[in-house]
């Protein structure tokens, strides 16, 4: 289980999806999605919609 590098949390597969597709899909190292929302300077909801759309569309990231 990772954990993410900013606050320690526990990651879940969601969270490192998202880590991947917005930051670099090549990291070994992940955030969570509050602190991804930070780092982008984005509302954590907005994260949230983008997964669902991303989902949508089958990606395989959020399996
Ligand atoms: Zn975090």
């Amino acid at each position: 289980m990772s954990c993410c590098i900013r606050c320690g949390k526990e990651l879940n597969s969601i969270d490192i999806g998202a880590h991947k597709k917005f930051i670099n899909r090549g990291s070994t190292e992940f955030m969570c999605k509050s602190c991804l929302a930070d780092e982008l300077k984005v509302p954590e909801k907005l994260i949230d919609k983008k997964i669902e759309h991303f989902k949508k569309q089958g990606c395989t990231l959020f399996l």
